[in-house]
């Protein structure tokens, strides 16, 4: 924060988020220093707050690819092209995003090398040298990673040309497995979403035409943004055995049969810091959810002219609560508190401790919940000492599940299940949120629809007795979809 006036810096406005979320976002992610847009075209830096909220996600994330059997590793940047064209699917989905690397120094190379925009192609040529025999499988592994996909917009979060992320890829003796092991993490990605980011989210499997290139089936999490757009924040792919054969994963199975193994790979990027993000910030800045917040609390003194206590005390806080291992610290900087108030809440801290005069002789502080606004029943609570630490857990945990119930209410408002044609692509153009019709699930009407209106389907359910006639073009049903603009 550099702007000075009346000798205190002032926290920058940030436009109203209903009037202009797109500018809101932007301004939001480089106000609260969670990026600076680089010197590169298409990339962005991310700080030390925004990258303490991406640590966060992977630590917890991380946990949960453990506990579901997975192991991490880690493949080579660079991608040979003749590896990457193997697979006829996927090299032409990916063909228009790859970036090339065509020179080493001075030297044109004899072999293209594409900078990884996925790793299908480098662990499946590895997971083929490894798998021999139905005792080598499966193979459960996941790359914490960086990727590179050409785009010409950068948006933070959203759409940057490289990104960080993870891939999980395993390889499985029956198609079964492969289908389980899709399903398990597609289950894992929505509990994070709804459980830590605090994104409620709808899951279901892609059409033909939103499929992963090469993929038997993709699966994904969509959470819907405050303009009623889509944003699809994790995939899970059931790559059957398309890539085994294209990279020649075999193995000698019980009845002495040699077969193609099956395989899967799902992926969560930051993507899902800008669902977050916009999911539920306010007019004040971002509001983060405590479970990935790189500061749960920020303790604030409240110094009187002469008397320097509440500096000490606040520090004094901050310590005994990090020794419980809380994400705290005190803000013992020069300035105002009103200020800091202000910065904090607009970078997002879920709750403030105050610490002031009076608080100093009475031996309490005061918790503010950044979920609230002032004056809301709840927002202010005076808490002794003594009983702080209980009293902040509570409080996070308040805030956690405020910001999931405020969001669950958003998304519950804008989902619709339509019966008529007009009005579903009326609500399809209007961005209403998530439109849901009985479906054919046939391209051809996909594309009608979105050359009527832009909209795709994001994820099919099963029919619920629906109407047996598609909505759009009064072919028989086979699935319910849920349509909707997307990021
Ligand atoms: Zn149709």
């Amino acid at each position: 924060m550099s702007d000075t006036s009346n000798g205190s810096p002032v926290v920058k406005e940030i436009p109203p988020k209903e009037a202009d979320l797109s500018a809101w976002y932007t301004a939001v992610c480089l106000k609260a220093e969670l990026v600076s847009y680089a010197p590169v075209r298409g990339c962005v830096v991310l700080r030390p707050y925004g990258y303490g909220l991406w640590e966060n996600l992977q630590r917890d994330l991380d946990l949960r690819f453990k506990a579901t059997g997975h192991e991490n590793a880690y493949f080579p940047l660079l991608i040979p092209e003749s590896l990457l064209i193997r697979e006829a699917e996927h090299v032409e989905g990916f063909a228009p995003e790859v970036a090339w690397v065509t020179h080493g120094g001075q030297e044109k190379l004899s072999e293209r090398l594409a900078i990884r925009p996925t790793s299908e192609a480098m662990i499946g040529t590895m997971y083929a040298q490894w798998v021999h025999s139905h005792r080598d499988l499966p193979i459960l592994i996941n790359q914490w990673a960086n990727v590179v996909r050409w785009e010409k917009a950068t948006r933070p979060f959203l759409r940057t040309m490289e990104f960080l992320w993870q891939e999980g890829h395993t390889a499985h003796a029956s198609a079964a497995q492969a289908r389980e092991e899709t399903l398990r993490m597609l289950d894992v990605y929505r509990d994070f979403a709804e459980t830590v980011a605090a994104v409620p989210v709808i899951s279901g499997v892609k059409s033909a035409g939103e499929r992963f290139p090469g993929a038997v089936e993709t699966y994904s999490i969509e959470a819907m943004m405050p303009d009623g757009k889509a944003l699809q924040s994790a995939t899970s792919h059931d790559l059957g055995q398309n890539f085994a054969r294209a990279y020649g994963i075999s193995f000698t199975d019980v009845d002495q049969q040699i077969k193609f193994a099956y395989t899967t790979s799902w992926g969560m990027s930051w993507r899902m810091l800008g669902a977050m993000i916009m999911t539920h910030g306010d007019d004040r800045g971002l509001r983060l959810p405590p479970k990935l917040a790189p500061l749960e609390a920020v303790v604030v003194p409240i110094v009187r002219a002469g008397d320097d206590r509440a500096v000490a005390s606040a520090r004094e806080l901050a310590a005994h609560l990090q020794a419980q291992g809380r994400r705290v610290k005190a803000d013992d900087r020069d300035e105002s508190p009103g200020w800091k108030f202000t910065e904090w809440e607009m970078r997002g801290v879920p709750v403030r401790i105050e610490l002031g005069p009076k608080d100093l002789d009475a031996g309490t502080v005061v918790l503010v919940r950044r979920d609230k606004n002032k004056g809301e029943e709840g927002a202010k609570t005076v808490v002794a000492r003594a009983a702080l630490s209980g009293a902040l857990s509570a409080a996070l945990d308040a805030v956690q599940a405020a910001l999931y119930e405020q969001a669950q209410g958003q998304l519950a408002r804008r989902r619709y299940l339509v019966q008529e044609r007009d009005e579903f692509l009326a609500r399809c153009r209007n961005r209403d949120g998530f439109i849901e019709i009985a479906w054919c699930d046939r391209p051809e009407c996909e594309a009608q629809v979105k050359a009527e209106t832009t909209a795709t389907s994001r994820v099919l359910m099963p029919l619920e007795g629906e109407s047996p006639a598609c909505v759009v073009c009064a072919q028989p049903a086979r699935v319910r979809a849920c349509f909707a603009q997307s990021y």
